[in-house]
């Protein structure tokens, strides 16, 4: 952004860049009035227009006034100029988890945190009736106090727009997080996908690499369709069994939110936020 354009709407001072995904770019900016901090993602309209966008941009917006949870980052407004649209959202300044990921894995316990907290955003947007299907620790921010939120539902779907068949149809994500089932093209049901990428997250954490990888795109995809990954040895039993249920090729036998909620490795220090479902 440009020095000129650095008081929006005439609302909000925007400063310096947070962080970069594939469609918009992420800024911090104060509230001229109130003072507040937060942050605001930019899309380019050329952009918008040439890639068609719109559509997702407008679902993204809906989904976030949708879903309202301690760990998801809450929205505020959408704005829009000549150029580009902007959507101002709540601030999180401890940075992406994929940031801590890529220092080293994490202890077992503090890995176990992030995927409590992941699981309970997940769950709160599978009974709004929102699919993530981008989940990835560069989409999961920290507070400083090492509270996870799940953000950026720039690919996410609502229940209401499955096809006849009951299934989601695009498919779309991160190849090392994607569902063997997303891969297939067949349809999918979108809880389960997302309950995979959260297992893929949750083996990422404690090993500090990808279960399934490969220079080769294609040769990933067999990888994931046929789950195929090893566990590294440090992995205790407990994680171990939860992980292979979680990583099941088969979204009718894979693992639920539910049971993963009783899981007794996931409920090891577990406290749940107590409020209205
Ligand atoms: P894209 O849809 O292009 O992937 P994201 O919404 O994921 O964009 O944002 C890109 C990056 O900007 C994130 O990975 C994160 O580093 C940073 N970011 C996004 N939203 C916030 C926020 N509310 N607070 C702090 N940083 C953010
Ligand atoms: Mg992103």
């Amino acid at each position: 952004m440009d020095r000129k354009s650095t008081i929006l709407m005439n609302k909000y001072e925007v400063g310096r860049m947070l962080g970069q995904g594939n469609f918009a770019k992420v800024y911090h900016a104060r509230n001229i009035k109130t003072g507040q901090s937060v942050a605001i993602k930019v899309f380019n309209k050329d952009m918008i227009m040439r890639v068609g966008l719109k559509e997702q941009i407008k679902r993204e917006i809906s989904v976030m006034r949708r879903v309202t949870h301690p760990n998801i980052v809450e929205f505020y407004e959408v704005m829009a100029s000549k150029t580009k649209i902007y959507f101002a959202m709540e601030l999180v300044k401890g940075g992406e988890l994929f940031n801590k990921v890529s220092r080293g894995r994490l202890k077992e316990d503090v890995a176990r945190k992030y995927f409590q907290q992941l699981i309970e955003a997940v769950d709160h947007c599978h009974r709004r009736g929102v699919y993530h299907r981008d989940l990835k620790p560069e989409n999961l921010l920290l507070e400083e106090n090492g509270n996870l939120k799940v953000l950026d539902f720039g690919l996410s779907a609502l229940s209401e727009s499955k096809s006849t068949d009951g299934l989601l149809h695009t498919t779309c994500g991160t190849p090392a997080y994607v569902a063997p089932e997303v891969i297939k093209k067949k349809g999918y049901d979108g809880a389960m996908a997302d309950i995979w990428s959260c297992g893929v997250i949750l083996y990422v954490l404690l090993a500090g690499y990808l279960p399934f990888n490969d220079k080769n795109l294609m040769d990933m995809y067999k990888k994931i369709s046929k789950a195929d990954y090893k566990f590294p040895q440090w992995f205790r039993p407990e994680v171990k069994r939860l992980l292979n249920r979680i990583l099941d090729p088969n979204p009718r036998t894979r693992i639920t939110i539910n049971k993963i909620m009783q899981n007794t490795w996931f409920r090891k220090g577990y406290m749940q936020i107590e409020g209205p479902q």
